[in-house]
């Protein structure tokens, strides 16, 4: 694509915000997930709203595809840019603008990393609940945009739970003020619809999230960090208990009882914020880690009922064996927030084509189960086939009403979350009755 106005106009707002050089262009090719990679035409980095703002009205004119970008983290291929289109990418909106102590609230501009948000509250005993394990990388504009969870999300829920505000700017220049420093707004909940939006509705360029005093009492991959896990153990729970001394001494008899009931052999209690630390630091280098015993891995991410935990990791491991491909299972277990990671050699013919489909048989899996094919990763390109097997057409073409009414022309995030219905008719019309998908045994394209 070459457009000299555009590069001119472009290069005249954003200076050397603007990459138009192939070589610099390449590291936005992709984002956490590897194997799915497009060379944009543009990346623009903006240094303020206004720029955003700008960057969206020449794109509007122009007609030219919008893939946001904030750290590139993500495990869906959200951020994959299109050829012909512009990323923009929302690093450099990185100011937190207010920490309000009186309402407990912080207002941030997208490109704030999840982990500086608790790092500029925690000098007034507060902190963000949400931690998604990319925590120290990710940006907030990301977290919405995924509607991203963590560890602590059992207890005090997803973004969604934890995001009062967002400002949200549209395509044509309408700028949505959604929600504010209070608990519920009137009217339909369009702060909810941005939560798990992928850059397809809007550009987030600011976010009001709700701080929580950091709990007065907290009890909290072998070889990579050396955390103390037993090494012979057939799984490891890791159960993070807060709260005030005497809710936390009763919670960790119950949790005791339970865990011995249900055969745990070693049961070991952190108290120091250095025990309690390095136990945490083995679940959240676990996908580093396992990159230690396999040249590549393919993460999944899907939620079923917790009920089904068991069921659903025995059916993960039969299909291990059918494929010949071994599975790291790692998961938010009182979520039922599973990642199988699939391991694979992509300099093997056939193991990363192996790995896709047995990543999409789990998905289906987790259908079936009666639960969904993303937990918290979203659906970016990756899940798109599954999406045709989670929805029928009646809830697939409200999704696309919506998006049309945000986005006619199709501009943002083109091609991504919600699958065309050509593709799904193609698949074969895959939505899951009574937990089962139309004719199983058929091969699907
Ligand atoms: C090692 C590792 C561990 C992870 N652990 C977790 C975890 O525990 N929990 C979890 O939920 N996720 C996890 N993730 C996935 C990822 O970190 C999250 O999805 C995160 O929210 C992505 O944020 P990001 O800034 O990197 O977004 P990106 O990857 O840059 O973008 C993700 C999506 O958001 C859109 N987007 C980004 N910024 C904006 C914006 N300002 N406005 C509109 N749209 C926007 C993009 O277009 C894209 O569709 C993990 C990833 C890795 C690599």
């Amino acid at each position: 694509m070459n457009n000299p106005e555009v590069l001119e106009r472009l290069r005249s707002l954003l200076g050397r915000g603007l990459i138009t050089d192939p070589k610099a262009l390449k590291p936005y090719e992709t984002d956490g997930i590897t194997a799915i990679r497009e060379v944009p035409w543009l990346v623009a980095l903006p240094e303020s709203e206004a720029q955003v703002e700008a960057v969206l009205a020449i794109c509007h004119e122009h007609e030219i595809p919008v893939v946001a970008r904030g750290a590139g983290t993500g495990l869906s291929g959200g951020a994959r840019p299109v050829a012909d289109g512009l990323v923009l990418g929302l690093s450099r909106l990185n100011q937190i603008l207010e920490i309000d102590l009186d309402n407990a609230v912080a207002r941030v501009q997208p490109g704030v990393r999840n982990l500086a948000i608790t790092e500029a509250a925690s000098a007034h005993g507060l902190y963000y609940a949400p931690d998604p394990s990319s925590q120290i990388a990710c940006s907030i504009g990301g977290n919405v945009a995924e509607n991203s969870g963590g560890v602590h999300c059992l207890k005090y829920g997803l973004t969604l739970h934890n995001v009062l505000g967002v400002k949200l700017l549209c395509i044509d220049g309408q700028v949505l003020s959604l929600g504010g420093k209070r608990m519920d707004s009137p009217g339909y909940d369009l702060l909810a619809l941005t939560m798990g939006s992928e850059g397809m509705l809007g550009i987030v360029t600011e976010v009001t999230v709700r701080l929580l005093p950091v709990p007065p009492y907290k009890q909290a991959a072998e070889d990579f960090v050396h955390a103390g896990y037993p090494r012979d153990a057939a799984a490891v729970l890791i159960c993070e208990l807060d709260g005030v001394a005497a809710e936390v001494e009763s919670d960790l008899a119950l949790v005791d009882r339970v865990l011995k009931s249900q055969g745990a052999f070693d049961i070991r209690v952190a108290v120091t914020a250095e025990e309690q630390e390095r136990l945490w630091l083995g679940r959240k280098a676990a996908f580093p880690a396992v990159g230690r015993i396999s040249p590549d891995y393919y993460c999944m991410d899907g939620t079923i009922p917790r009920a089904k935990l068991a069921e659903v990791l025995h059916r993960i491991a039969q299909l291990s064996e059918q494929y010949g491909l071994a599975v790291a299972n790692v998961f938010h277990a009182g979520d039922g927030n599973l990642h199988p990671l699939i391991l694979y050699d992509s300099n093997q013919p056939g193991q990363l084509a192996g790995a896709e489909e047995m990543g999409g048989r789990i998905l289906e899996l987790c259908v079936a189960a009666g639960g969904t094919v993303t937990g918290e990763h979203g659906v970016g390109v990756e899940k798109l086939d599954q999406m045709c097997v989670q929805f029928g057409s009646a809830e697939l073409e409200q999704m696309h009403r919506l998006k049309a009414a945000f986005d006619p022309q199709g501009l943002l995030n083109p091609g991504k979350a919600v699958p065309a219905l050509t593709r799904c008719s193609e698949l074969g019309g895959m939505h899951v009755h009574d937990g089962r998908v139309p004719f199983p045994n058929l091969p699907r394209f």
